[in-house]
């Protein structure tokens, strides 16, 4: 299942860890810095099954009893991190990992850990955590995955390799989902409105609700000079409705609201993501000015900390539409 020559793109990635893996060079801890979706856990799954294959290659050989046990998740020596809650708490930290670390490997040459999502990591944990990157046992392996790496201790980021996931080329992207079986058309928007984020990609392309919810996005914003306020949001509102997908809603207002900032700033028309709606978007573009357009942005940013932090959608949603439309002409 994971192996290196099936992750697309972070090229300079695998061939980093493939070096690594052939010098025998591995360093005790690791940073993943990448957004949700980058394929963070994939990478580390993928290095985690190499370093315990038992055929000590620069890829797994996913016949021998660790790699099968690893494609099932079931390696004893290779541990993912949980938590309960949004943040790993204090407990959670010492159990999984500094106290289970004491313990040598069951079978393997090493004890790996993967902790996913760390930049939830609190300061008590992160320094439970230092302690334990700074004098680790020889066989252990810790591998922080974050989406924020500003969220670390300066100590502990000095202490790790750091590698950065950036968004996959896009033909690369659409290429893979094809090879997925996903037809041409969806897998064509995947690519391109996922920005190179294969997790993305593939929950837009296979979710064939997604282009029912882009046409239902692009009538909000299209006709957002033409129409008042009250009925923008009476719109959004029956949209948001279940709420599930309001995420993918956002993300579609950011993309559009990005194209017309690339169109203010004499961008190429060939470089927007919604290029079928060129001419609104540059009558939009010209409605606005730079700093209506920012704060449109801003307003989606806001919009997602306000749901997280559980205010109303209702509210969300009104608040956001009076952020989108145009306040002054420029
Ligand atoms: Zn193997």
């Amino acid at each position: 299942m994971y192996d290196f020559d099936s992750i697309i793109g972070h090229n300079m990635i695998k061939e980093h860890l493939k070096m690594v893996l052939k010098t025998g060079k591995i360093s005790h801890a690791y940073i993943f810095s990448g957004e949700k979706g980058s394929g963070k856990l994939t990478m580390a799954r993928t290095f985690a099954k190499t370093l315990q294959c038992e055929k000590n290659g620069t890829n797994p050989c996913c016949q021998c009893v660790s790699c099968l046990q690893t494609d099932d998740d079931n390696q004893p020596d290779i541990k993912i991190l949980t938590k309960e809650k949004a943040s790993y708490s204090i407990r959670e930290v010492r159990e999984q990992l500094v106290n289970d670390i004491e313990i040598k490997p069951y079978k393997s040459r090493y004890k790996i850990y993967i902790i996913p999502e760390a930049n939830t990591l609190k300061q008590d944990s992160q320094n439970a955590i230092l302690k334990t990157i700074e004098e680790p046992p020889d066989y252990a392996i810790i591998i922080l995955l974050t989406e924020n790496i500003n969220s670390f201790l300066p100590t502990i980021i000095s202490r790790c390799i750091v590698l950065n996931f950036r968004p996959v080329d896009k033909e690369l992207v659409k290429n893979y989902l094809i090879k997925q079986g996903i037809p041409d058309y969806n897998a064509n928007m995947g690519a391109v409105f996922s920005q190179g984020n294969i997790g993305k990609a593939l929950s837009y392309a296979s979710d064939e609700s997604f282009i029912e919810i882009k046409n239902d996005a692009l009538k909000i914003v299209k006709y957002l000079d033409e129409t008042d306020e009250y009925t923008l949001i009476d719109s959004v509102n029956d949209m948001a409705e279940p709420k599930d997908n309001i995420g993918q809603y956002f993300d579609l207002f950011q993309l559009w609201f990005r194209d017309m900032l690339l169109l203010k700033t004499g961008g190429n028309k060939e470089k927007l993501l919604f290029k079928e709606e060129y001419d609104t978007l540059l009558k939009q573009s010209e409605s606005r000015s730079y700093m209506d357009i920012d704060n449109a942005l801003s307003a989606i940013t806001k919009a997602r900390q306000r749901l997280e932090a559980n205010v109303y959608t209702e509210v969300v949603l009104e608040m956001l539409i009076f952020a989108f439309v145009k306040k002054d002409v420029s």
